[in-house]
């Protein structure tokens, strides 16, 4: 049988043409299965000389067990064949091409496909992880898409790595350090947590265009890899502070320090919980479900609270709706949902923040009460600020970062603040003579409890505000649905504004 390079083999039962392309290890063409189906399949021929003598049994039962792995974003491996040279694997075929040309062709991808791309990774990655299957050469290489008009990633050249050496010349030449681990290269001791790190640098590189360590030689990189800096992001693009976190969790070089399996997978800029999958529409109904019940006894705050919480599932049910009769009557039932969730928003909005104005003369007394303790004052003040940033055009992020720095300042206080009438006194802050008949002719708990009413009225009015920013959010990942065609109407009353 000819090898690759001579033109496509030839394999029973299949018709081999184009090259799709070749890897480390191996080259992979597109064929047709000879039978009336004539199913289009990519064959990956791997020759067996590349491998490790004693694997290719190993690899062989691996074959077997991932032959048994379907997942929605993993290549599927429908079959295996082998003859004295090569063995050959049968996989579904996809028509979209791979990630590393899919970035450069777009330079840059936004912050947002890259979210998408990043949930989808994860699920597999998740998948993959709770099997005990560790991947070892992630890199947008072996990052397949399904096709390019609704790509969906599948996650290819998995499980043969481990019967790879990694720091082989093939390796090396080919490049592969860049997505490397430092561990892997410095020790040539490392575990799965590899895995986490070349998911950071294909994060990266979708983000800003190159990998971490590019480089113009390979001393360069070399050191690159060695030095044990800490992994500088670029300022641009502009980039979600969550994401920033993630990029550099993931790009630690001790692996001991790099986020977690468990962690990553929650992280809330990955958030796999609200990734679409066929449980989004059930987990949204549920929510729904509650939403409507609290509406009907009255429990305007909650509803509101629930339906919020719904329409996170929504968003993603919708995105994994294919049926065009199902994905319209969900969106009208969203869009009832949303115009719910508007009145809903106008009643909580206007109650709480009635509380907080009708607060005004417990506060000032409280603040009269706090004279002796500067740090409480100064942890009021922080509220007073938020409560004004709030009533500024487009403040309300700024608010609600102000709203969640006092209220934790407040929280410790009132932790402090003991309900029995001994509280120690700092001596820096000795109370001043005003202070003084005040807190001694006030009850101790007194203070306690107006801080308590202060904290639960803040807390509210803070809850509020993360919901509607996070409503908006929604509103904006309900954008991406356009092109899918989500109605007007839905997307105006989305506007939580
Ligand atoms: P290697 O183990 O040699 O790295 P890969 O499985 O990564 O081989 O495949 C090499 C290249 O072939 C990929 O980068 C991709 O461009 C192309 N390719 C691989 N599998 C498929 C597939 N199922 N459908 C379409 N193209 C594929
Ligand atoms: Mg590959």
């Amino acid at each position: 049988m000819a090898g690759p390079g001579w033109g496509p083999p030839r394999l029973d039962g299949f018709i081999l043409t184009e090259r799709l392309g070749s890897g480390t290890y191996a080259t992979v063409y597109k064929a047709y299965a000879k039978k009336d189906t004539r199913e289009v399949v990519a064959i990956k021929c791997v020759a067996k000389k590349s491998l490790n003598k004693a694997s290719v049994e190993n690899l062989l039962t691996e074959i077997e067990i991932l032959k048994g792995i379907r997942h929605r974003h993993i290549v599927q491996l429908k079959d295996f064949q082998w003859d004295s040279d090569n063995i050959y694997l049968i996989m579904e075929f996809c028509a979209g091409g791979d990630l590393s040309r899919f970035i450069h062709t777009r330079r840059i991808l936004p912050e947002k496909v890259a979210r998408v791309f990043m949930q989808q990774l994860a699920s597999a990655l998740q998948f993959l992880h709770e099997r005990n299957v560790s991947h070892l050469d992630l890199k947008p290489q072996n990052i397949l898409l399904s096709s390019l008009e609704k790509p969906h990633l599948k996650l290819a050249d998995f499980g043969f790595a481990q019967h790879m050496s990694p720091w082989d010349e093939k390796h090396v030449l080919r490049g592969s350090p860049l997505y490397m681990a430092p561990e892997m290269v410095c020790q040539r001791q490392y575990d799965a947590r590899v895995d986490l790190w070349s998911v950071g640098v294909i994060l990266y590189e979708a983000l800003f265009g190159q990998p971490p360590f590019a480089s113009r030689s390979f001393s360069e990189l070399e050191e690159k890899i060695r030095s044990n800096r800490v992994i500088e992001l670029p300022l641009r693009p502009a980039l979600s502070q969550e994401c920033r976190d993630l990029l550099q969790r993931l790009l630690e070089r001790d692996p001991s320090r790099r986020i977690s399996f468990q962690d990553f997978f929650a992280h809330p800029w990955v958030d796999l919980e609200h990734m679409p999958s066929g449980e989004s529409l059930a987990r949204a109904t549920t929510l729904v479900v509650q939403a409507v019940k609290k509406d009907q006894e009255g429990d305007a705050a909650a509803a509101l609270s629930l339906y919020c919480k719904a329409l996170d599932f929504f968003v993603p049910a919708l995105h994994y709706e294919v049926d065009t009769h199902r994905k319209e009557a969900i969106k009208a039932k969203v869009g009832q949902y949303v115009s719910r969730a508007e009145e809903l928003k106008v009643i909580v909005s206007s109650s709480n923040r009635a509380l907080l104005r009708q607060g005004t003369s417990a506060r000032d007394l409280l603040r009269e009460m706090a004279r002796d303790k500067p740090r409480l004052l100064a942890a009021l003040e922080v509220a007073s600020a938020a409560m004004a940033k709030e009533d500024e055009a487009g403040g309300e992020q700024d608010a609600l970062a102000l709203y969640q720095h006092g209220l934790g300042e407040l929280l410790l206080l009132l932790a402090g603040e003991a309900p029995s009438p001994y509280s120690p006194q700092p001596l820096a802050a000795l109370p001043s003579p005003r202070a003084l008949p005040l807190s001694a002719a006030e009850p101790p708990g007194r203070r306690r409890e107006l801080l308590h009413t202060e904290v639960q009225n803040l807390m509210a009015r803070a809850e509020y505000l993360k919901e509607q920013v996070k409503m908006r959010e929604s509103h904006w990942e309900a954008e991406t649905l356009d092109k899918e065609g989500l109605s007007d109407s839905v997307r105006s009353s989305c506007t939580l504004q």
